[in-house]
């Protein structure tokens, strides 16, 4: 058997955290067994399914460097497949018309909620032998109804959260169908998961009361049943579930912020997931390891501290060659064009950056004039050092442009003016940087021009 997954998104809005972290169990899973993942495009609520989202879940798909190996795939473009099939289940006498219009169902969802009874669909229009069916309507457009079965249980092992049953009493006679001919979620998913083999299907616990259906269609077609693996949903730090309004943002929003992929996908593989203590991971490891077992059977909590924390350490440890492109995008946004510099400027400043965006606000001063704050400037460059800013000027003025005679020149000056290195290299430094903390004032004066660190020594 090849091992078969999918990732299933609907393009209703961006390609959440949560549906980010399936893709990736999706995806890990696949790949540890050879198999192949599906990307499909379930986009048959089309009132709010829209272009712009197909688009950003693709982006974030390739962001992430989630590869697919068939897709998208789009529901939309398989509503004949849909058809096909519900005219076999009529056939069959798995499905049939219900032409109950919107009022009676209300009236029919008031009378048993009176009764203090679940509010379920009462089967007024399911054939059964020897029952006479209520008349046709004029002009009410049918829904086809699935015949689910009336009794027993449905009962699936699975992957993440153990054995689960759930009565069929519990659950009615779904739409499969609606009056436009457009199918429903359970219902195409079903056709769907059929026609294109998947073996194991993870996804949000959220649709753990859409599997008895789903499990109960299958059957009703004869279809093989994939194993299903119900992820726990992802909370927000105020222990709320994370939604549109509270805290979730988009995978892209991460993208823009600074967080490299390798190190939002090694985040969100730990958040619901183990392997032993292993904190630090490349997707390599984690598809070698990643075997559906060690899933955490309750919520995650997000944690934007330890993902502050995850990317630095990617960030520290990523190549400057490779770091420099993705600042000097960070860059652009703001109007600054980097240059060869940029690496070297990584190298020195990226040990105390969380983003890349944090890397850019440090590159920048080195592009653009920078401005200390008004309390930096009265605590650091007051009047008692300006004597000793001007030797250090007229010294740089001639020395060779390098790191080590600038070190030279530094030291030179400290010795004649009889001052200890912070009472010259704060104030320096608030004059270049914009701020007292910087690394070592050597190597920060070496990577900008001599022109330039004379004007802005000027501005004592
Ligand atoms: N379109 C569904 C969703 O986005 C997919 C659920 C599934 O994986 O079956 O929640």
């Amino acid at each position: 058997m090849t091992v078969r997954t999918r990732i299933a998104p609907s393009p209703t809005g961006f390609l959440h955290l949560g549906t980010a972290r399936t893709a990736l169990y999706s995806w890990a899973y696949a790949r540890h067994h050879g198999g192949k993942f599906v990307l499909r495009i379930e986009d048959t609520d089309v009132a709010r399914s829209t272009q712009a989202s197909v688009e950003q879940i693709l982006a974030s798909m390739h962001w992430l460097g989630l590869d697919y190996d068939e897709g998208p795939i789009y529901q939309m473009q398989r509503l004949e497949r849909y058809r096909e099939v519900v005219e076999q289940m009529l056939a069959a006498g798995t499905a049939y018309r219900c032409y109950c219009t919107p009022t009676e169902l209300d009236e029919m969802k008031e009378a048993q909620r009176a009764r203090g009874e679940k509010a379920l669909y009462d089967g007024r229009w399911r054939p059964a032998p020897g029952k006479v069916l209520p008349p046709v309507p004029e002009g009410v457009a049918p829904v086809i109804r699935f015949c689910n079965p009336p009794e027993g249980d449905v009962t699936w092992d699975d992957l993440v959260k153990g054995p689960i049953t759930i009565n069929n009493r519990e659950i009615d006679d779904l739409i499969i169908v609606r009056t436009d001919g457009v199918p429903t979620y359970n219902f195409a998913v079903v056709v769907d998961d059929w026609d294109m083999g998947m073996t194991h299907v993870f996804r949000g616990d959220e649709h753990i009361n859409n599997t008895p259906w789903q499990i109960n269609i299958f059957r009703a077609l004869g279809a093989p049943l994939p194993q299903y693996g119900h992820v726990p949903v992802i909370l927000g730090e105020d222990g709320q579930k994370l939604s549109k309004r509270r805290g979730a943002v988009s995978v892209t929003a991460y993208d823009e912020g600074g967080y490299l992929p390798e190190a939002m996908l090694n985040y969100l593989a730990r958040l619901g997931w183990s392997h032993g203590d292993d904190e630090l991971f490349s997707s390599e490891q984690m598809v070698g390891w990643f075997d559906g077992s060690h899933l955490s059977k309750s919520p995650a909590q997000w944690d934007a501290a330890k993902l502050a924390w995850v990317n630095a350490q990617y960030i520290k440890a990523k190549p400057d060659a490779e770091l420099a492109p993705l600042v000097a995008t960070q860059l652009a946004k703001r109007g600054i064009t980097a240059d060869e510099r940029l690496p070297a400027i990584c190298a020195l400043f990226k040990d105390r950056c969380e983003t890349t965006v944090a890397l850019a606000d440090w590159a920048a001063a080195f592009y653009a004039d920078v401005k200390a704050s008004e309390a930096d400037r009265t605590q650091h460059v007051g009047d008692g050092i300006r004597p000793a800013i001007a030797a250090l000027a007229d010294k740089l003025a001639t020395v060779t442009w390098d790191k080590a005679s600038i070190a030279a020149a530094i030291k030179e000056v400290l010795g004649a003016q009889g001052i200890k290195m912070p009472a010259l290299a704060m104030p320096v430094r608030v004059l270049v940087m914009g701020t007292p903390q910087t690394p070592s004032l050597d190597a920060v004066l070496a990577l900008f021009s001599r022109e330039e660190i004379l004007k802005r020594l000027q501005e004592a």
